[in-house]
């Protein structure tokens, strides 16, 4: 690796693509720092950071040509500029270019701002259309007064804008292109293509270098539409590559661990009858199915790899503990997963409940633990007696080793990434031996999608609510009626019965989310003077987290107003009302996890949506899907169907792969051609693999990295 040699010497120089960012000229430590947020650390990772959208200066549109929705850049010349007082005071500057007016709104504006904008200056500024109360209008588009040197040439291209983080100009990140571009011209080693020719004539697909020049540098008659849309042949040839690359690993990972051999245990005598006989019920038919699999897989000596996907509440805990007790009666230890402390502890304390009786030794390891619990805990795990072991990630992040593991359990998987999930195995392995794996969850994910992020996993989806189930019934009422459903706050819990109040923001900041659920804390004590309310949310400590939901739990507190950390596990069957708060903003997946807290006991549950009125068609829509389906799995259909084009699932949500440049729902066409070529590589192209692997994955395999 080169040193920058600053500035004179480095133009000189030619880079290569794998050099750090800093040798780039005017890269610093600090605007270093700021890259690495955006996953940039070496020049070719420039490359791989594509646009999300475009806007066209190449040409200028009429101003009377304008419509409503489109974007456009302009010209005209300024009429009149104001501050208008209103319910939000706004800055109007109204610009004409004889073809037609417009006024450009700002809410946020500076006085400098206000007096550059000077009648009878020309300006030139690019926005998006839209209907305002008296005409046309652009609110915050970007602009520029031309002052007295009006003749300011056009762009030749259409303009890339890049996703930013905080503080970095889409400038500089502009600059920082032309710099990577460059490098990949003089550099031609490292980008090598990878796909054989014959794949690219089938697909018809633009080689890897001519897709990256496009897809940052259109020609000005490229189609914007579809390269908005993400639909364009070179973004295409890129989410090709990826998914292709994504699933040569998991293949590979797949195959290496098959190959492994796994302790078997024999179907449980003792533990497992003793177990089903202290439950307070049966288990449901699709539970015992699901048990008789995962018996019979942990009876081989091939690793078990099992996925149980199970809608919210259809009692998957209970079918993990099953597995335990297998695991433990043949003298093995159990490692259970959770995505969060206050699922890992609300596990602890049923498996307890259920083990203890049976005397297991049954231990919670999370990050907060004391360090002289977590050392006496490890140690434990250490000697080869067997053990359930619950936790966090930090159970598996830190030095702690096992004798004798013999089954990992993750819960919830869609919190964590498929390459995660499959770098846990590497804490039991010794030699060729693996511990067995059993994943649970609740997002129900669409087929297609099943079958690339769980490409190497066998399936069993739990289809049944236990029986005592009433099934929730959901309303969807305008924030106008706030009243009434305080009031009707007020009557439940005089009855003993429990209610939770979520507050969702559409900002992915959590901040303003804790904020919002603060503030309607307060709001709701000054109403609700007799009612016990709590508050838990994601900035609280885990200690503190702990003891408001076990208050909770065992009914000191009537009404718990929570932010979107609960979605996921939480159990308290006494709860039986459930209001979301801007219900509108969250995705139906999500909607339907939240809802899935209560309704989870005799008790008939209500789950109230209250959203901010007006309500547009799509998200009226929306709220009817909820109102009328408790099936999760046709709610995720649905929620897919009627999301917007540009609209982006986040990763998170589905448990999919991270990943640069494909989107699995935008992409997912291209899945079975990428199952193909997959097939064919490992075949007879078993070198490209390894690169292609190493491209889009780099060292995100290596198992150290869990
Ligand atoms: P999830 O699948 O969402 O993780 P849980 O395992 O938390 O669901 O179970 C939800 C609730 O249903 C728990 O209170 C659990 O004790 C109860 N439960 C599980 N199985 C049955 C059953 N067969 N009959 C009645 N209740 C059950
Ligand atoms: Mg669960």
């Amino acid at each position: 690796m080169r040193l920058s040699l600053g500035s004179a010497l480095t133009t000189i120089t030619p880079h290569s693509l794998s050099d750090p960012i800093t040798v780039l000229d005017g890269v610093g430590i600090r605007l270093a720092e700021k890259l690495e947020r955006i996953g940039i650390n070496m020049i070719q990772d420039v490359l791989f950071h594509l646009p999300h959208r475009y806007i066209d200066r190449t040409h200028l549109t009429p101003i009377g040509a304008l419509r409503h929705g489109y974007s456009a850049y302009i010209h005209g010349e300024i009429e009149l500029t104001q501050v208008r007082y209103g319910k939000r005071r706004s800055l109007l500057c109204q610009i004409s270019d004889g073809t037609g007016a417009i006024v450009l709104r700002f809410f946020y504006f500076s006085k400098a701002q206000e007096k550059g904008l000077q009648r009878g200056l020309p300006l030139r500024c690019y926005g998006q259309v839209r209907r305002g109360p008296n005409s046309l209008e652009m609110i915050h588009p970007e602009y520029r007064v031309l002052g007295k040197t009006p003749d300011v040439e056009l762009e030749e291209q259409l303009t890339a804008v890049y996703p930013s983080t905080e503080g970095l100009q889409q400038s500089r990140l502009r600059k920082l292109t032309d710099q990577a571009l460059s490098t990949l011209n003089n550099d031609k080693q490292h980008l090598i293509e990878l796909l054989p020719a014959t794949i690219l004539a089938e697909q018809k697909l633009p080689t890897l270098v001519s897709a990256l020049e496009y897809v940052h540098r259109p020609p000005p008659d490229a189609d914007i539409k579809s390269l908005t849309a993400g639909h364009h042949p070179a973004q295409q040839r890129l989410a090709f590559e990826e998914l292709l690359a994504q699933q040569l690993s998991l293949l590979m990972l797949r195959d290496e661990f098959r190959s492994g051999r796994a302790p078997a245990f024999n179907i449980s005598q003792r533990l497992v009858p003793t177990y089903l006989q202290g439950l307070p019920f049966t288990l449901t038919h699709a539970q015992q199915l699901a048990c008789e699999a995962i018996a019979s897989d942990l009876s081989r000596t091939m690793p078990m790899l099992r996925l149980i996907q199970g809608d919210v509440g259809s009692g998957k805990t209970v079918v993990a503990a099953y597995a335990a007790l297998q695991t433990i009666e043949a003298g093995y230890q159990v490692a259970i997963m959770a995505p969060t402390e206050l699922l890992a502890e609300q596990h602890y304390h049923n498996f307890l409940s259920w083990l203890e009786p049976l005397g297991i030794d049954v231990r919670l390891l999370t990050g907060k633990l004391k360090k002289s619990l977590r050392k006496a805990a490890t140690a434990r795990l250490q000697d080869d007696a067997p053990v359930v072991a619950i936790g966090t990630h930090a159970l598996f992040q830190e030095a702690i080793s096992f004798a004798k593991l013999g089954l990992i359990v993750i819960d919830e998987q869609h919190r964590f990434g498929v390459h995660q999930r499959l770098a846990l195995l590497a804490k039991g392995q010794h030699h060729n031996t693996y511990p067995h794996q059993l994943i649970m969850t609740a997002t129900p994910i669409p087929r297609t999608l099943t079958m690339t992020a769980y490409a190497d996993l066998d399936h069993t989806v739990i289809d049944e609510l236990p029986p005592n189930r009433k099934p929730v019934s959901t309303c969807v009422i305008s924030n106008a009626r706030r009243d009434n459903v305080i009031e009707r706050i007020e009557h439940l819990c005089a009855e003993g019965r429990q209610v939770f109040w979520v507050c969702t923001l559409i900002e992915e900041s959590e901040t303003l989310q804790c904020e919002t659920a603060i503030d309607t804390t307060e709001k709701l004590k000054d109403r609700l003077t007799t009612i016990e309310i709590g508050l838990i949310h994601g900035r609280m400590k885990a200690s503190e987290k702990e003891s408001v939901m076990q208050d909770f739990k065992n009914g000191k507190i009537s009404l718990l107003v929570a932010t979107t950390v609960i979605e996921v596990g939480v159990d308290v069957p006494n709860a039986s009302l459930m209001i979301i708060d801007n219900a509108e903003r969250l995705g139906l997946s999500q909607l339907h996890q939240l809802r899935g807290r209560i309704g989870r006991s005799a008790i008939k549950s209500d789950c109230i949506l209250m959203y901010q009125a007006p309500l547009g068609d799509l998200a009226r829509q929306r709220l009817a899907v909820m109102r009328t389906s408790s099936d999760g799995f046709l709610i995720a259909e649905k929620d897919l169907e009627l999301r917007g084009p540009g609209e982006v699932l986040g990763t998170q949500q589905a448990g999919l792969p991270d990943m640069r440049v494909a989107n699995l729902l935008r992409d997912a066409h291209l899945l079975p051609d990428v199952q193909s070529t997959a097939k064919f590589l490992l075949k007879h192209h078993p070198d490209q693999v390894k690169l292609l692997v190493h491209r889009w994955l780099g060292n995100s395999l290596e198992y150290s990295n869990v």
